[in-house]
């Protein structure tokens, strides 16, 4: 049996909702678009929601907004993809990989409590799988961090404490124990629609907010979208429209809109997300259901029915990096593709040659070094999750583990 590690999840009314949009003469940000953000707004509890080509984008953009930059210190996780600490450097400002609790996937309050210094402009907290950081106690911290002021930013000084951003790019649909939705727990959250993520776009990214009292999410909306589209002062939809050809460049913006095919795709998942999320949680409970009882394999131990369901991953007790490919190596000689999310940041070739150092966050080398992450699909079976399960087990018995 093959078992692909997570294939989108594509219907025939996704492929009519692009189609009308091709039929209809406007393909780029529009309608759609604007239809999406509202959907994406209702759903995750924020203000406002504004569509981007990425949750790359979504991040870098909220720290432009805010004006954070060089000479700037953001704290991040190093249990994540590249884009949480790259956007960091994109800005010039210095990536502070601050370590995840003892045997958990997410950032520790504590740790950031210790990397906090007089220049932490940002905390961008991973909800690593769909798992939902500390915010309120994240929150505390930065309220009484000793923040010296945001330099030239006015908005940061207005804000009188580092900003907190959610890199929620898997975390679409998860609620905290209170019931809060992804989307409404950090200053603003960063979804990603990429095409492994649980609702794609093919590429894309949202971010969502709500207003402060020193700016409102109508006044945040036209920041981003200025950023977003060359620091034009209209969209392409009204300059369209007879006589209102005049336009001003009011800042040198990037260049990271969403197109309207983008949206009516995430509009057509959008309106299936609770049964995804249904079947997601569903295959989770299920894997838990044929792993529980074998002690080599640690499962993650929360219950998935709250959250997004995004990852499933598991550690293989006792083993070590080399044991950990070993394994990978021969579940795809079964014919499973499985993964590691992730390589720690600071692992990586770029954040050595910058001078850090994995044993500065042990405890997410810890998770990562016996770390496999399980295939996990909206079309998964339950035949092919079972094949996954007895797989990894008897290559772990093959092994000796
Ligand atoms: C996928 C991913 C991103 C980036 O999303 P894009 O939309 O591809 O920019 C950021 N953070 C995490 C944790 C991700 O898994």
């Amino acid at each position: 049996m093959i078992v692909p590690f997570s294939p989108p999840d594509i219907n025939e009314d996704d492929v009519e909702s692009v189609a009308e949009v091709l039929r209809s003469g406007w393909i780029t940000t529009g309608p759609k678009t604007a239809e999406f953000e509202e959907a994406l707004a209702a759903y995750c509890a924020a203000e406002r929601v504004k569509c981007l080509s990425s949750a790359t984008a979504a991040l870098e953009l909220s720290l432009r907004l805010f004006g954070i930059g060089e000479g700037d210190e953001v704290l991040t996780s190093p249990m994540s993809f590249a884009a949480s600490a790259n956007v960091i450097l994109h800005v010039g400002a210095k990536p502070v990989f601050a370590d995840l609790d003892e045997g958990s996937f997410l950032i520790s309050a504590k740790e950031i409590e210790k990397k906090l210094s007089a220049r932490s402009r940002a905390v961008i907290a991973v909800d690593y799988g769909g798992m939902l950081c500390d915010y309120s106690t994240i929150y505390e911290l930065l309220k009484v961090c000793g923040f010296d002021g945001g330099g030239s930013s006015r908005y940061l000084n207005e804000l009188s404490r580092p900003l907190l951003l959610a890199d929620s790019a898997h975390a679409l649909g998860s609620r905290s124990n209170k019931g809060e939705s992804a989307g409404s727990l950090a200053d603003m959250s960063a979804f990603s629609f990429h095409a492994v993520k649980n609702l794609t776009t093919a590429e894309g990214g949202a971010l969502s907010f709500s207003g402060f009292d020193f700016l409102s999410a109508d006044d945040i909306y036209k920041g981003l979208s200025l950023l977003s589209l060359h620091g034009q002062s209209k969209d392409a939809l009204s300059k369209m429209k007879a006589g209102n050809w005049r336009y001003s460049i009011e800042t040198a913006g990037y260049k990271a809109n969403m197109t309207d095919i983008q949206a009516a795709l995430g509009l057509s998942q959008l309106k299936r997300y609770d049964k995804t999320l249904a079947k997601r949680r569903r295959l989770c409970r299920l894997y838990d259901e044929h792993l529980r009882d074998d002690e080599r394999i640690l499962s993650y131990s929360e219950s998935y029915d709250r959250l997004s369901a995004h990852l499933y991953p598991v550690r293989i007790n006792g083993a070590d990096e080399k044991q950990r490919d070993i394994i990978i190596e021969k579940m795809k000689e079964r014919g499973v593709s499985v993964n590691v999310h992730f390589i720690p940041l600071p692992m990586q070739p770029l954040y050595r040659r910058l001078g850090y150092s994995v044993e500065d966050c042990p405890n997410a080398f810890a998770m990562y070094e016996n770390l496999v992450t399980l295939p996990l699909f909206s079309k998964m079976t339950d035949d092919e999750l079972e094949y996954t399960s007895t797989s990894l087990k008897s290559v772990l018995d093959s092994l000796g583990v």
